[in-house]
């Protein structure tokens, strides 16, 4: 009788699990329905021993579809290995982030691949383009691998036009100004059509007015193509005008500015 009591406890601790477990998935579930953007315990480690540095320490973010926001922080804070774990360039040492409900955390390189082309778009402060190619051929480099990469060229065109370049398509980089191949950048980022844009210091190489413009263009793509704006800036005008301003500090993320140490 004893015994039999014993196993029914037993039971109903297991069943008790099983519902934790089944509620946490239900959960995680409408989380990744309701944000384009998930992490879960996000910590990135580089380097052992004497040279180990903590750079995300545990970091818990949800980002709205549609959402425009600036991370701010000090230099060394975490804010560039942040936008390399969103865009899944790099793989966080522990946690989880979810793009657009997937997972990127824990998936094959192959695959992964994949999901940075096309869930994300980045925007980078010294912009990256290939200097020997034109504006659209710079636009149209995250196709290039792709079968059919000649569909694009409208859609590349059109894009050139939307972010206003339509008279400097076939003009190369070193023939554009810095706000010029910012545009051309903000295209490139736009090609496959992704959810989020991810940009570190997109107007750090900037002077006041071409910045400005820029800042404006990110709002545009925010506003009527309903792009999520991720971006890391130290440029008051970006955290002024965001929805919501985060804060990293020695890898710890938080939406209340902090003294440093
Ligand atoms: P931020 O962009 O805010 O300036 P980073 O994300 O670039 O900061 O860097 C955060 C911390 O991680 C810094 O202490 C930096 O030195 C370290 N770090 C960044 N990348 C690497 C790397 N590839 N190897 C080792 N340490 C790194
Ligand atoms: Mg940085």
């Amino acid at each position: 009788m004893e015994r039999e009591s014993h196993n029914e406890q037993e039971t109903i601790a297991e069943l008790q699990r099983k519902v934790d477990e089944l509620e946490r998935y239900l959960a995680a579930a409408t989380d990744q329905r309701e944000n384009i953007v998930v992490t879960q315990k996000l910590t990135k480690i580089y380097g052992k021993g004497a040279t180990r540095v903590a750079a995300l320490k545990e970091v818990d973010l949800k980002v709205r579809k549609g959402e425009f926001i600036a991370v701010q922080g000090p230099s060394g804070s975490g804010k560039t290995t942040l936008l390399n774990m969103l865009g899944a360039l790099d793989r966080p040492t522990r946690g989880r982030v979810f793009i657009d409900g997937i997972e990127t955390s824990g998936i094959p390189e192959r695959r992964l691949y994949q999901i940075r082309r096309e869930k994300v778009g980045f925007i980078f402060q010294t912009y990256y383009l290939v200097p020997t190619l034109n504006a659209l051929q710079n636009v149209l480099t995250p196709v290039l691998p792709l079968k059919g990469s000649k569909r694009y060229e409208k859609r590349a065109v059109r894009l050139l036009e939307l972010v206003g370049l339509k008279d400097r398509m076939h003009h190369k980089p070193g023939e554009l100004s810095g706000g010029e191949q910012q545009r051309v950048a903000i295209a490139r980022a736009l090609i496959l059509n992704p959810g989020v844009i991810l940009a570190d210091e997109p107007t750090g190489n900037l002077d006041t007015k071409t910045g400005a413009e820029i800042i404006e263009l990110m709002h545009r793509l925010n506003e009527k193509r309903e792009k999520t704006f991720i971006i890391v800036t130290h440029d008051h005008r970006i955290a002024e005008s965001a929805e919501r301003v985060l804060y990293l500090m020695d890898g710890k993320l938080s939406d209340v500015p902090t003294e440093a140490d």
